[in-house]
């Protein structure tokens, strides 16, 4: 029997309404065989609010310790750190815990709704990587102002940091069936080569680590063009992989295509730790009206599971991760129990009860 304690963080806005329905998941696969237990820790800007701390120290410690965290959403539109920015421990995480690779898969499943005109016999389905540990974000907290008259950002990429997760998004390739539309294993390597010796390097980069996979095409698109193919024809990609600030842009224009945020789980994943999250944040405007959807957060967790299962050589987690994804699909195919933004009515436990009832 394999045992695992996860640390589990609702956040605000609409973090723990979704939360709660992907816990649901996790009770109903959680057995003999798979015995799951977890933390729960406060982090977020409702928390700063009231005591001056997004991350405290005991949150940290609960995530350094668990097997995995599972992490709803923080941050608020009026509450600010003092220099304007949004409160944001999950990507405080990212860096304290090194999780270098953010994973968002972007997969249409039946019964959901894309604005994209699909042609018969094309599906969408493959995963962004998007380095999360250096790029643009290396400059939060550290960028620089001249008075009220400039400011400035940089972009830092590493050799190290843009090698490990091209590796990353190369190894992941082998384990798919390739693109959609033609069945080739295809790792496209999204930057401004262009016009930046920044990506330039990462390009390079990428294109060192692409001779190590001989059996994986490799190729390079520029990230003005690139938002304009995965619109046109997402069906031609597989894995793609990109700096920060491109993959945080490109992961939401995928999301767009595949029923919104409330569709597109995701992981934050270093050598070490893991953390799963929906890609969508705190959803303010809907927060507490029992109307979110709760379908990335539990896809996050079936992606927690597969994690697990793939660290611990665990058949049970990957087995329990395949039947939360199925489930998912199941209801999505039924069409019973959708929410609003894919086009229902169905409230967010309505959507959780369901993919209950379909495991
Ligand atoms: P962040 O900067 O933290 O990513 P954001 O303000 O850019 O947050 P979200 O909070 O994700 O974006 O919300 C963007 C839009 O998508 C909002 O209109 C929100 O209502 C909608 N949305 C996000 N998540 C969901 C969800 N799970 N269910 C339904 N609608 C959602």
């Amino acid at each position: 029997m394999s045992q695992y304690r996860l640390a589990v963080i609702g956040g605000d806005g609409i973090g723990p309404e979704v939360m709660a329905e992907a816990l649901k998941a996790l009770r109903a696969v959680s057995g003999p065989a798979l015995a799951l237990s977890w933390d729960e820790a406060d982090a977020g800007a409702a928390l700063w609010q009231r005591t001056g701390e997004d991350l405290p120290k005991e949150t940290l410690a609960l995530c350094q310790t668990a097997d995995a965290i599972l992490f709803g959403a923080t941050g608020l539109p009026d509450v600010r750190y003092p220099d304007g920015t949004e409160i944001a421990p999950q990507i405080t995480l990212r860096f304290a815990l090194d999780l270098y690779a953010g994973v968002r898969p972007i997969r249409l499943y039946p019964g959901a709704p894309s604005p994209l005109a699909i042609p018969a016999g094309r599906r969408i389905d493959y995963v962004i990587f998007r380095e999360n540990t250096e790029g643009l974000f290396a400059s939060r907290g550290g960028g620089a102002t001249v008075g009220d008259t400039a400011a400035v950002d940089s972009l830092v990429i590493t050799r190290a940091g843009t090698e490990r997760i091209a590796r990353r998004a190369f190894e992941w390739c082998l384990r798919r069936p390739g693109a959609p539309a033609d069945g080739v294993r295809r790792v496209t390597c999204v930057d401004k080569a262009n016009m930046f010796r920044s990506y330039a390097f990462f390009r390079r980069v990428f294109q060192e680590v692409a001779r190590e996979y001989p059996g994986v095409e490799a190729e390079c698109a520029y990230v003005d063009a690139m938002s304009m193919y995965l619109t046109q024809a997402p069906w031609r990609y597989d894995v793609i992989v990109l700096e920060n600030m491109f993959g945080d842009i490109l992961s939401d224009l995928g999301a767009a295509t595949v029923g919104g945020l409330g569709m597109a789980p995701s992981g934050d994943i270093g050598g070490r730790w893991a953390l799963f999250q929906p890609s969508h944040g705190t959803a303010p405007d809907i927060a507490g009206q029992g109307i979110a959807n709760p379908l990335a957060m539990i896809l996050s967790a079936a992606m927690l599971l597969q994690w697990l299962g793939d660290r611990h050589a665990d058949a049970a987690a990957r087995v329990a991760a395949e039947r939360i994804e199925k489930a998912v699909g199941a209801v999505l195919a039924k069409g019973h129990a959708k929410t609003r933004d894919i086009g229902g009515t169905a409230t967010t436990r309505e959507v959780g009860d369901a993919v209950l009832g379909a495991l």
